[in-house]
């Protein structure tokens, strides 16, 4: 047993991170019905430098991807053919976020993902061999290993030399990671862990070199023994290190998926990545990061799978017209394009708050990926419906990409997981300030001053909206939207708040409208930020029609839904629709049977 007081943590300084205690978000600020517009504004755009510097990794990514990559191919096979990875690595693109000192590119976020986005539209599988590798694989290493650790490992991982996979899930813990029953055990001599386990859906698992793995050690607290979830570095060859066989899936069918048997493995305590108890938090700021990966490859992904319907909708005629001439494909093509326009600025904004540092992104990345990866899932499907027949054939990429699009809502946290963490943690400060007024009230007389300084701060609230000082005149109107939708739902989580007290912790119906409605609130704003850079740099509204009109058709229908969750905290249907699921989880059927089933 480890004494949890003799942390003889290896972890050096941490660079950035997300630490939301002191640092400020602009979601959870939402839910206080405040604006952080410093936070959005100006819009992050890439410097000359960081232009260029993509500008020369896409141009060598195309050709490198024209003569090697065959996505449908990849599919068909469920592999990559020799020299497809060794190209990756090739190009140098293992180690893009690496630091220069480490022998990785130094790429900052915003330059990062746009390339994560390339490759994910280019092939989603290959796409997940680089994002496990580098989003979260090697990332907990950059974070919080040690000097020595950064000296061993990442030069390597930079180069392709060595590639690295992230090992949190288990057969009994998946969304509930905490509940993992992987165990190190410090050896007598404290030297080393004995590390046992199973883990299962671990990407790169066929190909890893190296693994972040988290495990439990138990230690003492206070003459008790606990269980503490602590991260450490694995070599995937050790001893005692053995894989399952290749998971067969419904999309990304290329990337190696596998369960990694651990069997009392061998790991120095060099190898301890953070101190003994940092595990969950390790692992949580690696996923924090990891998911703006995702988000922009969904995007890209979306705009890719629709240039294909674009193409066919010009072409294809019925009705002796273009079936691109009618209005209901017409629509499916125009939403599409205006929330693509959504999600990359979503996550461009995103992107500047993590390469900006000292800001809480933790939220604003989940939205980005809930938001893209149900983008992106949307319009492989709108395009398939496009292209008719031919979508549901296998000579054509439309069923691929919905195949392969699928996996983003499940992978770097549920997409329900990320609401509940969006709404969980934007109650929080609320939360606290309705819980002193509880108090307060409990003991009014001596709580005068509490309660009235909370009244005259709420009705200050109710009739003071935020204002939007930064969007472009011409945008008024939209950002007065997104305003009344902060307003909204700041009154809206406070009177839930006084209605069900800590209840609310469990009320999951109410907790997914808040989370859709901070969805779309973070995500107008961003739209509002990058389309008044879009008039200034254009030099005039005129100039920037096409961007405005994304704005203009986005925002207000944002602004609906947000409306329609907010509303929905006070009226609905709740108790209705979970009895209908009680009932249905109970008797094993789906509601009431069909008539001619009775
Ligand atoms: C192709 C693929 C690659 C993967 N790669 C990796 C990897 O490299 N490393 C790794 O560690 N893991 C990896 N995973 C695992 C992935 O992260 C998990 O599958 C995911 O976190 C969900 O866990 P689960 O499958 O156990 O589902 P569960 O947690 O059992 O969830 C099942 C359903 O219940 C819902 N649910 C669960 N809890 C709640 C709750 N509290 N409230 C509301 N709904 C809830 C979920 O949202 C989901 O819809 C991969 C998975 C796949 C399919």
């Amino acid at each position: 047993m480890t004494s949890v007081d003799s942390h003889d943590s290896h972890g050096s300084a941490q660079p950035h991170i997300a630490a939301p205690d002191i640092n400020p978000s602009f979601t959870k600020s939402v839910f206080l019905g405040e604006i952080r517009e410093e936070l959005v504004f100006p819009f992050p755009a890439l410097s000359a430098d960081e232009s260029e510097t993509l500008r020369a990794i896409l141009d060598a990514f195309h050709a490198y991807a024209k003569e090697r990559i065959d996505s449908a191919k990849f599919d068909h096979e469920g592999q990559f053919p020799p020299g497809v990875r060794e190209g990756l690595h090739e190009l140098g693109v293992m180690g893009l976020s690496i630091p220069e000192a480490y022998g990785g590119f130094g790429a900052s976020a915003k330059v990062y993902n746009r390339v994560f986005g390339e490759i994910g539209a280019t092939d989603p599988a290959l796409c997940v061999y680089f994002g496990a590798h580098q989003s979260i694989g090697c990332k907990g290493i950059m974070l919080f290993g040690s000097e020595e650790q950064k000296q061993k490992y990442l030069p390597r991982c930079a180069t392709g030399e060595v590639v690295a996979g992230f090992c949190l899930t288990e057969p009994g813990s998946g969304s509930d990671a905490q509940a993992m029953k992987t165990h190190a055990v410090l050896s007598d001599d404290g030297t080393h862990y004995l590390l046992s386990g199973t883990k299962i859906w671990i990407s790169n698992a066929g190909y890893a070199d190296v693994f972040t793995v988290f495990a439990k050690v138990t230690v003492d607290a206070g003459g008790k023994a606990k269980d503490r979830v602590t991260a450490f570095i694995v070599d995937a060859h050790a001893a005692g290190v053995t894989l399952g066989k290749r998971e067969e899936k419904m999309g990304i069918k290329a990337s190696d998926t596998r369960a990694v048997f651990f069997d009392k493995v061998h790991v120095p305590v060099e190898d301890r990545l953070g101190a003994v108890g940092q595990g969950f938090h390790i692992a949580l700021e690696v996923l924090n990061s990891g998911r703006l990966g995702l988000a922009t490859a969904s995007a890209f992904g979306a705009r890719r799978i629709m240039r294909e319907a674009l193409a066919y909708a010009k072409q294809r005629e019925q009705f002796g017209r273009s079936i691109g001439s009618f209005e209901m494909i017409q629509r499916k093509l125009a939403t599409n394009a205006v929330e693509c326009y959504a999600a990359d600025s979503a996550a461009l904004v995103a992107a500047g708050m993590v390469d900006r540092g000292g800001i809480d992104y933790s939220l604003e990345t989940a939205v980005c990926k809930v938001f893209a990866s149900e983008l992106a899932f949307r319009a492989s499907n709108d395009a398939l419906q496009i292209a008719g027949g031919i979508g549901y054939s296998k000579e054509f990429p439309y069923e691929q990409a919905v195949r392969d699009s699928r996996i983003n809502l499940i992978f770097e946290g549920t997409n329900e997981i990320m609401r509940a963490l969006i709404a969980l943690s934007g109650l929080q400060q609320p939360g606290e300030r309705a819980k002193a007024l509880g108090a307060a009230f409990k003991d009014p007389l001596r709580s005068i001053g509490a309660i009235g300084n909370y009244l005259a701060g709420r009705a200050r609230r109710q009739i003071k909206k935020p204002e939007f000082k930064n969007v472009h005149p011409a945008l008024e109107r939209e950002a007065d939207l997104v305003a009344t939708a902060v307003h909204d739902l700041a009154l809206g989580v406070e009177d839930a708040l006084i209605r069900h007290g800590k209840g609310i912790i469990e009320m999951q119906f109410l907790q997914e409208r808040m989370a859709n409605a901070a969805i779309d609130i973070f995500v107008a704003t961003a739209v509002l930020s990058r389309t008044t850079w879009e008039i200034e740099r254009a030099g005039g509204v005129e100039a920037a029609t096409a961007q405005v009109d994304c704005a203009r058709v986005f925002v207000p229908m944002a602004y609906r839904r947000a409306r329609r969750n907010i509303r929905g905290l006070r009226r609905n249907q709740d108790a209705r629709v979970q009895a209908i699921a009680v009932a249905s989880l109970e008797s094993g059927e789906l509601g009431p049977k069909a008539p001619q089933d009775e």
